[in-house]
């Protein structure tokens, strides 16, 4: 048993975290950053680092005293495609290719626990460090899950953070129920006749039928949704064939819309469905909607959000710790773990940083120490020694 100098452990998370913002990759290519990790847990000791878990996930276990209980603590390692508009030292050395949103941040906080846990030890039981890859497509935690990984490292309960720009940094919040919302994408494609623009009663051109289609989608939130449910409908895009002097035979309308609840899902879903039909019949052109779910809502354990709460006024100060008020309308890949074990999903403050996934954004170091240290906490809480 080693107590660590928190100082020096701050410096050397602080190095991690720049080393793996200056080389970002994106999700399942997270080939240097899983080598990274995984390096640094072996050299910590763990009992066990597994590479290569749903692509370039890694899971390292730690065991201390004779518990049989256990617990995971999950960070995410992929980067975006975004070019990086900074001039500082550790800026991203691969063109394209940034970590805006702070996963290099929330990796280096996971190992500084490892390190710390790993050293000083004071739980009973066994720990899961999970550090999964393709968080911001929604796809790495699926992937790690149907490669067995419960089967193969299981464990009762899981934690995790994100950093939160505009929330100073060394302060923590979360709640117990709703706290993201799920994702889901959309793409109706519009066929019809195309033609010369000075002639548009000889064809079916698309354009006034997908027109149509983006204004009534804005009807569904509000007048097919309860006005005590939470949704949100986007178009995002409307493509179509034409040129400047021909009308379209074809459009593509993309989109994405958010909820809390599956059944708020399911009507956008239906009442889309039902919008394009009368619409498309309305028009006379063909329409073909494709509506799929990226993310699920992320939905947290009300005892454990309250555990969270208890460690993080331990590690932040009870005035630095709060329950938040409302959910946020941004997904999170954490919610696919939530179908298999309870556990609580937290925000970490960055303080007065850019936004997340913009060009400018980076992860503010002064908060490494405070994620490491409630990661470490919220172990000692709930695998506590007798
Ligand atoms: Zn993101
Ligand atoms: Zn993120």
């Amino acid at each position: 048993m080693t107590t660590l100098d928190p100082n020096a452990l701050e410096r050397e998370m602080t190095g991690w975290r720049r080393d793996l913002h200056a080389h970002p990759e994106f999700g399942f290519e997270e080939k240097r950053t899983s080598a990274f990790v995984a390096a640094k847990l072996r050299e910590f000791g763990l009992d066990d680092v597994a590479e290569g878990i749903g692509g370039t996930g890694v899971v390292g276990t730690l065991k201390r005293g004779s518990g049989n209980r256990a617990i995971a603590l999950r960070a995410d390692m992929d980067a975006l495609r975004i070019s990086e508009q900074a001039e500082h030292a550790h800026r991203s050395q691969t063109p394209g290719t940034m970590h805006a949103c702070g996963h290099d941040g929330h990796t280096a906080m996971l190992l500084g626990a490892a390190k710390l846990l790993a050293s000083e030890g004071g739980f009973d039981g066994t720990v899961r460090f999970l550090f999964q890859p393709a968080e911001e497509w929604g796809r790495g935690a699926l992937a790690m899950l149907s490669d067995g990984l419960m089967e193969r490292f299981p464990f009762e309960e899981i934690y995790g953070l994100h950093n939160a720009p505009g929330l100073p940094v060394g302060q923590f919040q979360t709640r117990a129920g709703s706290i993201m919302s799920a994702e889901d994408n959309f793409e109706i494609v519009l066929k019809g006749i195309g033609g010369h623009a000075a002639r548009p009663h000889v064809g079916n051109e698309v354009l006034i039928a997908a027109c149509a289609l983006v204004t009534s989608f804005q009807t569904i939130v509000s007048r097919r949704l309860s006005p005590t449910d939470i949704g949100v409908v986007s178009v995002t895009e409307l493509i179509t064939d034409g040129t400047r002097n021909a009308l379209p035979g074809l459009a593509r309308i993309l989109g994405d819309a958010r909820s809390f609840r599956p059944e708020v899902s399911a009507e956008i879903e239906k009442q889309m469905r039902i919008i394009t039909d009368g619409t498309a019949l309305a028009y006379n052109v063909s329409a073909e909607v494709t509506y799929t779910r990226e993310f699920v809502p992320l939905v947290n354990d009300e005892a454990l959000a309250a555990e969270a709460l208890t460690a993080a006024r331990g590690v932040f100060g009870a005035e630095n710790v709060a329950t938040a008020r409302e959910p946020m309308t941004g997904s999170e890949d954490f919610a696919r773990f939530l179908d298999h074990v309870p556990g609580c999903f937290a925000f970490v403050g960055n303080g007065p940083s850019a936004p997340l996934h913009n060009p400018c954004y980076d992860f503010d170091d002064a908060g490494l120490i405070h994620g490491a240290r409630f990661h470490a906490a919220i172990t000692r809480q709930r695998l506590r020694p007798a």
